[in-house]
This record gives structure tokens, sequence and C-alpha cells, in this order.
């Protein structure tokens, strides 16, 4: 069997679908192939994205369990700072009903998803591309104009396509639970807990809750352990629900584009390195692949010279903001348990949780000048002293 589509988008998650949107309205032959049977199936995702997010993608309230402007942070000696600003902050999506939302927005466009169809090779030759999909025992090619590589995190796919994968990453783990004692969200920093992350509960509804952490290593192994410390405090139970895993990259590949293709969302590395989250980046970086694929179309040139101005166009918008949570990242993976304890006492003391809580640019998406922000009065406050931190970091 054989499908000769404009574009070819292999994955059928946020930023995949949302590519297929943009390219379906301009007026192209769009395929989504998507190896889940189902759209939406299984994510291990919190769902938590900025007003910011839902408001430019209108994002309407039937995909969404509720809005936050509150959440409790907690050291890992258990000081809690309460983080409130009057208005919604973040909204916590229903992951897998947002996906189909997305998807049948694209499939209303008239892109046409092709289910239980997982990409298996790209054939890439001087005449053109060829893709060649396993669907239900069957093998069918695909020969796109162009392929958009939106198929998540560290599928073969990239590589495949001669770009070198991202070393640094962070795997998750999260269960679905109730509880009567979690009101708002709650995240919880603790190197032994979730080493080089954290961990949380985040309240869904009057009973349900996700309880999830992130680590470098070995995610169900801490969750498991941090589940039974809470279920034996009476904090959650989780009734045997089942644990569901997920892998987030914590670096951009270094090249995003090539002849006939570009990569898009966490198969790009398009990621917060201070949070993991992925939806909104993603799907600015889905728009602006789109636009530069629209271009090619209009000149009928797919080569990497044309493409090139996706990276350089994204770079534009993320890359310092990727670049500056990447060092912030960095830093808090080597401070101890003590570190992050003195850390909390130092930012109740010196009021500064208070006048970041108050800068009116404070933004839940872009951490770059936060983090820019803090450190240097961290480095006035004596916070540098504190940590134990080279003064080079302070200065960079
Ligand atoms: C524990 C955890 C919590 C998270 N919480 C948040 C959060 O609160 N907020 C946030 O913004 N982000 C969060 N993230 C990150 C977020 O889930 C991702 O950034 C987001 O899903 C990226 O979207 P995507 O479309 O790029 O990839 P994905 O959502 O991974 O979609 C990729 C799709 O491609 C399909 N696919 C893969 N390989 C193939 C193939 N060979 N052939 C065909 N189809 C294929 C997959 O089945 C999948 O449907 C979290 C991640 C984890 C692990």
């Amino acid at each position: 069997v054989l499908d000769v589509p404009d574009v070819a988008v292999i994955g059928g998650g946020p930023t995949g679908s949302r590519t297929a949107l943009q390219l379906a309205k301009c007026g192209y032959r769009v395929v989504v192939l998507e190896k889940r049977a189902r759209i939406g199936e299984k994510p291990c995702c919190t769902g938590i994205v900025s007003r910011e997010c839902a408001a430019l993608y209108d994002i309407p309230s039937a995909v969404i369990f509720r809005q936050v402007n509150s959440a409790n942070v907690y050291s890992p000696a258990g000081d809690c700072i309460h983080l409130f600003r009057p208005e919604i902050q973040a909204c916590i999506l229903n992951r897998s009903e947002f996906d189909r939302l997305l998807a049948e927005r694209a499939a209303s466009a008239g892109a046409e998803y092709h289910l239980s169809t997982a990409v298996k090779n790209i054939c890439f030759s001087s005449v053109g591309i060829d893709i060649e999909a396993e669907t239900n025992g069957k093998t069918v090619h695909y020969r796109p104009q162009v392929i958009v590589i939106a198929s998540g995190f560290n599928t073969r796919l990239a590589k495949q396509a001669g770009l070198a994968g991202t070393g640094y990453f962070v795997h998750g783990a999260q269960i679905i639970s109730t509880t009567k004692e979690i009101r708002e969200v709650a995240v919880y920093f603790s190197q032994e807990t979730a080493p080089g992350f954290f961990s949380w509960i985040v309240p869904l509804d009057q009973d349900r809750c996700l309880v999830g952490l992130l680590a470098r290593s070995r995610p169900g192994l801490f969750l498991n352990k941090w589940i039974t410390s809470l279920e034996s405090r009476g904090i959650i139970r989780t009734d045997g629900a089942s644990i569901y895993y997920g892998s987030i990259p914590l670096e951009p590949l270094k090249k995003t584009y090539g002849d006939r293709f570009l990569v898009v969302g966490d198969a790009a590395g398009q990621v917060k390195p201070t949070t993991g989250g992925g939806i909104y980046f993603g799907m600015l970086c889905a728009d602006i692949a789109a636009d530069a694929l629209d271009q090619a179309f209009k000149h009928n040139d797919f080569s990497a010279r044309v493409l090139r101005n996706y990276e350089q166009c994204w770079h534009r918008k993320l890359k310092n903001e990727l670049k500056t949570g990447y060092y912030a990242r960095k830093i808090y993976e080597h401070l101890s348990d003590h570190q992050i304890n003195n850390l909390f006492t130092t930012l109740k003391q010196s009021g500064m949780v208070d006048a970041v809580l108050q800068q009116p640019d404070l933004s839940f998406d872009w951490h770059g000048g936060l983090l820019l922000k803090a450190v240097r009065m961290s480095a006035a406050s004596g916070a540098k002293r504190i940590l134990g931190l080279p003064s080079a970091l302070f200065h960079r």
C-alpha cells in the first residue's frame, strides 16, 4: 500500500496535532501517523499549563480539571512556602481529553489520522522520503513531500534522520490516587525523595489527585517509596492503581531540521528544563514549524537550506530561556538536602518570595528573567555563601 500526502506528521500528541492543524488549514494534505489505537491513550503527564497557554490555544473548560492560583512548596525538612497570586496562574488539563481535542480540531480542518500506525523506518534518498509503517500487521509506505517528526521523547526517528540525540533527560512516574488531605498543588523538593528534581501531589477534583515525581534514574522505585510513606501517614490512597512512566529531554537537539524534515516538541527537546513542562513550548514550536513548511511549499523547496528558517525562529523565541533553565537545573542537581533547607530559610527570611510574587512580569512559563533576578537577589542576600556554590555561577 502506498500513500503520497503532502506532509506526514509522525506522532499524534499535542505538537503533532497542532502542526497538523496549522498545515491542514493552509490546504495541504496532511496525514498524522500515530502508533497507538486511540489518541490520548495512557499519557504520563500532569497536564499543567499556564493561563497564557490556555488563552493562546483557546483551551476550553471541558478539558480542564481545574484552574489554580496557589501552590505549597516544601523543603526536605517540611518547611512550606505558600505561593499565591490573586489571578489564575495555571490550568490542570485532562491530558487525554486535551490530546483528543487537538486531534479533533486538526481532523475538522482536513488532517487524516492513521491510528495503530507505527513508523518503523524512514529512508531519505535523493528522490525523496519513504516512510515504512506497520498497521495491524501490514506494511504501509508513505512518500510525502516533507515529514514532521513529533514522536515524543527519544524515538529512533530523529536518529534515523541523521541527528544526534540528547544525553540529558529525566524520567517520570505518576499515579492517580485519592486524597482528602491535599487541596492545593503541592511540590516537594528533596534529593532523597526525587533525586535531581521534585515530586508533587496535584489535586484534580474533590477526591482524585496525581502523585508523581521526576528523577534522573529509577523513578518507579522512588515513587513506590514515597507512596508508601504518604499512605502510611493517611495523606493518599492508591488502591492498587497502576503507575505510568514517561521521560523528558532537558536540552534541545543540536539540530532540528534537515532535507525534507523538521523535528518538533519533545522529540526536539523543546521543554522547560526547570519544570519538565513541554506542552506549551512544543505547541509554540509547532506553529513555527507549520509557518516554515508553508513557506517551503510556496517555494517548492524542502531543502535544509530553506527549512533552517524553522530552527532560527524557534531559537530566537526559546533558546535563551532553555539555556538559563538548563543552568538553574544544573545548580539545583548539585544541592544537598541541607543546602535546600538553608535556601528555603533564606528565601523566607529575606522576603524574596514575596518580592518575586509581586513582580508584575512574573510568568509561569518564562523563567529566564526571573531566574536571573533571583540569582542577583541571592548574591546580594548571601545565599551564594549558604549554598556553598562557586561564585562563577552567579556571574554567568
Ligand atoms: C511525569 C510527567 C509529567 C509531565 N507534566 C507536564 C506538565 O504538567 N506540563 C507540561 O507542559 N508538560 C508535562 N510533561 C511533558 C509533556 O508530557 C510533554 O512535553 C508533551 O507530551 C510533549 O508533546 P509531544 O506531542 O511532543 O510528544 P508526545 O505527547 O509524547 O506525543 C508523541 C506521540 O507520538 C507517538 N509515536 C511515538 N513513536 C511513534 C512512531 N514510531 N510511530 C507513530 N507514532 C509514534 C506516541 O504514541 C505519541 O502519541 C510531563 C511529562 C512527564 C513524563
